[in-house]
């Protein structure tokens, strides 16, 4: 038999309010989570990465807002592939599509395989009209990925419970944000129950889902105006009890480059 690499590793392509995209591979499989970003830049975010657009599998969107979704319409037409997304995400976005994209509508709280990755959605409490996030595994390791959520849920902590590496929303501090130059009515959006998530509030959830398994913790969707990576690393690092130097940083222009979740040959 052939050896086949069933590994489970990630990398982020940017992070922020200016443009969203992740890349979660597994054996043959390649996921583009999220598209925040043009065809032309996405391609060129993945060359970066050392990857070609050519060998993606699918697209995977968590809602609607454009910093996650700005390319999907034109990655799914120039890359050929299917795009994965709850309903409500689609009522939003179907003007967008060509008529024959192959569009794959899922349950929130159904889990699903994308080739060699098993995808575990779940519903989250954000502006959008059905948003959800996700946690990806192998069957063996499991990464959970969680952005653009306004406060946290039983849910969502029991996801995410039993990951062996994790991607928070660290969007804002919160006196930052208070003191910062928003107008009230967007300060009031970013802190509310489904804006996004505030640093001491993503410590918290750390801490409720931090488990032996948990061995890889990086912050993500961070504010440039209203945060900065020592504030978000600070306040991770609390919560795991680590130096804030442990807590990775995906940053809107650079992301994050590839992490291991696992290295197993079968
Ligand atoms: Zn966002
Ligand atoms: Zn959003």
């Amino acid at each position: 038999m052939r050896l086949q690499n069933t590994g489970l590793r990630f990398a982020i392509l940017g992070s922020g309010s200016r443009g969203n995209a992740a890349l979660i591979e597994c054996g043959r499989t390649a996921l583009l989570l999220d598209c925040g970003f043009s065809a032309r830049e996405t391609a060129a975010r993945l060359a970066r990465h050392d990857r070609h657009h050519g060998k993606l599998s699918a697209i995977l969107i968590t809602h609607e807002h454009s910093d996650h979704c700005r390319g999907v319409a034109s990655c799914a037409r120039r890359f050929g592939v299917p795009v994965w997304m709850t309903a409500g995400t689609w009522s939003a976005l179907k003007g967008q599509f060509d008529a024959d994209t192959d569009i794959r509508l899922i349950n929130p709280h159904e889990a699903f395989a994308i080739g060699d990755i098993e995808v575990q959605p779940f519903p989250v409490p954000h502006d959008a009209r059905e948003p959800c996030q996700f946690s990806f595994s192998n069957g063996d390791t499991r990464f959970g990925f969680l952005t653009d959520i306004g406060s946290i849920t039983t849910h969502v902590v029991d996801m995410l419970g039993d990951c062996d590496a994790l991607v928070l929303e660290c969007n804002h501090d919160a006196r930052m944000l208070r003191d910062g130059p928003y107008p009230p009515s967007l300060k009031a959006r970013i802190a509310g129950e489904h804006g996004h998530l505030e640093n001491r509030v993503a410590a918290e959830l750390l801490s409720r889902v931090m488990s032996p398994r948990l061995r890889y913790v990086a912050a993500a969707h961070l504010s440039e105006t209203n945060n900065t990576p020592a504030l978000a690393q600070a306040a991770l690092a609390r919560a795991m009890g680590c130096e804030p130097e442990w807590i990775d940083v995906a940053e809107q222009e650079e992301g994050l480059a590839f992490h291991h979740v696992s290295e197993a040959w079968v």
